[in-house]
């Protein structure tokens, strides 16, 4: 059998932001894509023009190069298999949709808007509130199945508005082989007759997928389980098309779930349980309302791609922390769990800490000048570096640089007091004016240096470091916290630290 390049795609419409479930299938997609060195493709299926917004196609090409996935074919970039938009190649649906009238497998349907509803207004039952337009339903309606063939002519003939239909068999066993859930089967009773071509000539989903995804000789279908109910349509349409030996194999990817209760996580449960569901802020072109991203809440790519991998997937060992490269060569469809994945907002901000934990000062910096930058602060990117090195293992998110660091950016405006006040003598305030001076002559000290002569001055004077270390910290930071005292007055420097002093010794007089 001849051996076929992989070729997956992420199709997504462009109706709005993305959510991170959107994310995790493309994140499947790439690393399948990358380990059989195969092509990943972006193609936005942007059919329903009534769902189309502005701006929805540019978020999430963004998002794709955020994450760090980006594709080797897609709109912006081109690719031999292009147009990548489907409403450019509305010209190349037709043919097959009429291929599909001409074998049978499809008719043509001439009732109008009020006939369909009228059509539902008599149908519905209480146990059938919504009836579809099936092998039973067709029978009654106006379509090339019931009216004579000289009317279709004639209705065609005079371009009367008609969509095109797929004629859905009766009572007929569909099997197809996922590569996630296993062998799924389906009956096409079921099923509707779903709509192929819409009346203004636009494919619908479920035709435009399949010719895109043959056009497009794409090999590996993973989308959400969502579209597991489509897969039956799909399945016919690839066999009556001819094409039955070139149809992808598909993976239906497990849902994302709520923390808590059932069903998928949605935007409405990030805005109610407070953590972003969108891969990056999306501002509603219509409404204006924002929904929050991760990105902008703080987390790096490398964390937020990791935990996606996570949810649903594992590489049958405790192993938790993955880089992308690891993903690519552990990766397999067929560790991905049936059942859907409960998000936990708390184990994202884990994966947070640990990569800003390992990640690089610089790079912590230049994420931070930011966030100093709204502040009206500004700073070294070298001094920044070496703060965020100091702090870095206490914090989830870029921005805590500040609530464990600010006192490396602005002399504390308060003091805790109590903890130094009762304790506080003229031997104290002797001892500090004693080691302000003599910090003069160690501008070049490291911490090691310094924690040594600080300690010396303190045997000489009689104190035990205990009662002096604490208030020297106290000045520095204003409170009890912060990484170890030495190292801040090696990163303050002499000056800031015998201003701090100095201010400290007055403030607790
Ligand atoms: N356009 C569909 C979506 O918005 C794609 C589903 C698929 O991958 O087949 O998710």
């Amino acid at each position: 059998m001849e051996h076929k390049k992989v070729r997956v795609r992420f199709a997504p419409s462009p109706t709005g932001g993305l959510h991170l479930g959107g994310v995790r299938t493309v994140l499947f997609n790439y690393l399948f894509a990358k380990q059989h060195k195969g092509d990943f493709v972006l193609r936005i299926e942007d059919t329903d023009q009534t769902r189309y917004v502005p701006g929805a196609e540019e978020y999430i090409s963004e998002c794709l190069s955020w994450c760090g996935l980006k594709p080797d074919e897609s709109p912006a970039m081109g690719g031999p298999y292009g147009p990548y938009r489907q409403s450019e190649r509305k010209p190349l649906y037709r043919q097959y949709a009429e291929q599909l009238v001409a074998s049978g497998h499809a008719y043509y349907a001439f009732d109008t808007p009020e006939e369909l509803e009228n059509m539902r207004q008599t149908l519905k039952t209480p146990e059938n509130p919504s009836p579809q337009y099936n092998h039973v339903v067709r029978e009654k309606m106006r379509n090339s199945l019931t009216l004579p063939d000289a009317e279709v002519q004639e209705l065609l003939t005079r371009n009367t508005p008609h969509v095109i239909r797929i004629n859905m068999p009766a009572n007929e066993e569909l099997t197809f082989t996922d590569m996630v859930r296993g062998e799924v089967t389906f009956n096409t009773s079921q099923v509707d007759d779903k709509v192929l071509l819409k009346a203004d000539g636009m494919p619908t989903y479920h035709l435009a997928v399949v010719v895109d995804d043959y056009l497009m000789k794409i090999t590996h279908a993973f989308r959400g389980e969502e579209w597991l109910p489509s897969a039956p349509v799909h399945l016919l349409l690839w066999k009556y098309l001819g094409w039955e030996a070139d149809m992808p194999q598909w993976a239906h990817l497990p849902l994302i779930l709520k923390p808590d209760g059932n069903g998928k996580l949605s935007k409405r449960d990030g805005d109610r349980l407070g953590f972003p569901v969108y891969a990056m802020n999306w501002t509603d072109p219509k409404s204006g309302e924002l929904t929050k991203g991760f990105r902008e809440r703080g987390f790096l790519p490398e964390a937020f791609i990791n935990m996606l991998a996570m949810l649903g997937w594992n590489d049958g060992t405790e192993q938790e922390i993955f880089s992308l490269e690891e993903l690519i060569q552990k990766f397999s469809m067929e560790r991905v769990h049936k059942a859907g994945a409960k998000f936990d907002y708390e184990k994202a901000k884990w994966f947070n800490h640990q990569y800003i934990h390992h990640k690089d000062n610089e790079t912590l910096a230049a994420l931070f000048l930011p966030v100093l930058a709204e502040k009206g602060l500004s700073a070294d990117p070298a001094y920044v570096a070496t703060v965020a090195g100091l702090v870095k293992e206490r914090c989830y998110f870029v921005n805590e640089i500040w609530d464990h660091g600010f006192f490396f950016f602005q002399s504390p405006e308060s003091y805790d007091e109590a903890a130094v006040k009762p304790k506080w003598n003229a031997d104290k305030e002797a001892f500090f004016t004693a080691w302000s001076s003599l910090l003069e002559s160690l501008t070049s000290a490291t911490a090691a240096d310094l924690e040594v002569a600080f300690k010396a001055l303190a045997t000489e004077k009689n104190l035990k470091m205990g009662d002096v270390q604490l208030p020297f910290r106290i000045m520095l930071t204003g409170g009890k916290f912060g990484p170890p005292v030495f190292d801040i007055v090696a990163t303050l420097g002499v000056a800031e630290t015998r201003n701090r002093i100095a201010k400290g010794v007055d403030a607790f007089k």
